[in-house]
């Protein structure tokens, strides 16, 4: 049973540890699903999710509409973390795919979101190309306006949910200025004509992953969200709300590392005693367990103070997603000595995890990029 005495700190409402305790319960009766087939799996965990009434926390209730609870998030994607790595992604993706439209998107586009919140339809969000992914600013991608419309034309890659969405929010270049200042966001269904998934892409971690194709994608002006070059500010507004969520379902993988560590080292013998009385082995299991709250104060002080109304949490998101992944990293690693031989055994719980955390060292801001922004935070403050 993982700890959660983290519930009591002060940064929690009463309604955050009902909504804990509630998941809890959920995951144990229906995580983990058949990850035989992945789409099908997301598919199937976006439909579950939908109908349990956890997915009304990854976007804005366009018919009373308040701001999104980015602790209730962190929570949430904490807990299916522990449980089932597709099962975060899964919810992940539902809110990052419509961030944009929940932040800046119209009354119309808004619509989307009652299909989204009740698992009928499956988001994306579509930023990176293959020459810019942490180079945001250096993307390809078209929007040209013509009469009514724009004209999309250009490449799109490693978009998560990438041939299993139903709508994408799309990033493209409309020229209002050079560099990051020319850029726009769009609502773009999955069937618009001329967009076609090019390549599927398998990662160490399986879920679903695409590059996707824009040829000629007309789509009405009604599909921009936001001020047309205002699309870099607004998907850095977006994942102000998200990254520290990346943090939290690090956070997760981390705890149910140090669960299954505890397990092994009392049940595991050595030497005629539990391995636990090694006290190699207990110097591993502290820093895993300081690890894990240093990671859980960083994620949960980025999240209640976005939650406490501050327009930027730059600095404190950066601190979250960069020190949580980068801990849960080490803190599977251990778990996976500790387990010996049974750490790297295929389809092993530890083994799953240490393959499961690598990429959020990566995406939405690798590492590095999170350093680069600490720092300039710190120089400014
Ligand atoms: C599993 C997975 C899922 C993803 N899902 C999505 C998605 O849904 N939507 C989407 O748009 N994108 C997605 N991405 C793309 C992801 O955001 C990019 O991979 C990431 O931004 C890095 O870009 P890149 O791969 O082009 O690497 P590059 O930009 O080439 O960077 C390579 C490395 O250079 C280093 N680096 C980069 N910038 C700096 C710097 N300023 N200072 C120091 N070092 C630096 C970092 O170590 C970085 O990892 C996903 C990626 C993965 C792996």
């Amino acid at each position: 049973m993982a700890d959660t005495t983290f519930l009591n700190w002060p940064f929690f409402e009463d309604h955050h540890r009902a909504l804990a305790a509630d998941l809890e319960d959920w995951c144990k009766n229906n995580l983990p699903v058949d990850h035989s087939d992945i789409d099908e799996a997301c598919k199937q965990l976006v439909a579950k999710m939908g109908a349990a009434g956890w997915l009304t926390y990854s976007a804005i209730d366009p018919d009373d509409p308040k701001p999104l609870d980015v602790r209730a998030l962190c929570i949430i994607r904490e807990t299916l973390a522990r449980h089932d790595g597709l099962a975060d992604f899964a919810f992940a993706m539902q809110g990052l795919g419509t961030g944009a439209i929940s932040l800046f998107g119209t009354k119309d586009q808004q619509e989307w979101l009652h299909k989204t919140r009740a698992g009928e339809a499956l988001s994306a969000f579509a930023l990176s190309e293959p020459r810019s992914g942490s180079d945001v600013a250096n993307m390809d991608m078209s929007a040209v306006r013509e009469g009514d419309d724009y004209i999309l034309n250009g490449e799109k890659t490693w978009i998560s949910n990438g041939g299993i969405a139903d709508l994408y929010c799309v990033f493209a270049r409309t020229g209002e200025a050079p560099g990051a200042r020319g850029l726009s966001a769009f609502l773009v269904p999955a069937d618009a004509p001329g967009l076609t998934i090019a390549e599927r892409l398998e990662v160490i971690a399986p879920h679903p992953l695409a590059t996707l194709s824009f040829k000629d994608v007309r789509i009405p002006v009604s599909s921009l969200i936001g001020e047309p070059g205002q699309g870099f500010k607004l998907s850095m507004s977006v994942l102000d709300v998200f990254r520290s969520t990346v943090g939290a379902a690090a956070l997760g993988f981390a705890r149910r590392a140090l669960d299954e560590s505890l397990d092994r080292v009392q049940n595991r013998e050595l030497f005629g005693a539990p391995l636990f009385d090694l006290q190699m082995v207990q110097g591993h299991i502290a820093d895993m367990a300081l690890d894990v709250d240093a990671a859980a104060l960083l994620v949960y002080r980025a999240a209640w103070t976005k939650d406490q109304g501050a327009a930027r949490v730059t600095r404190e998101a950066a601190m979250a997603k960069l020190y949580a992944t980068d801990r849960a990293q080490d803190v599977i690693d251990k778990a996976v000595q500790i387990h010996g031989g049974d750490g790297v055994r295929k389809g092993s719980v530890v083994e799953g995890l240490y393959r499961e955390i690598r990429a959020l060292r990566i995406y939405e801001g690798a590492s590095d990029v999170q350093k680069v922004v600490i720092a300039r935070q710190a120089l400014g403050a």
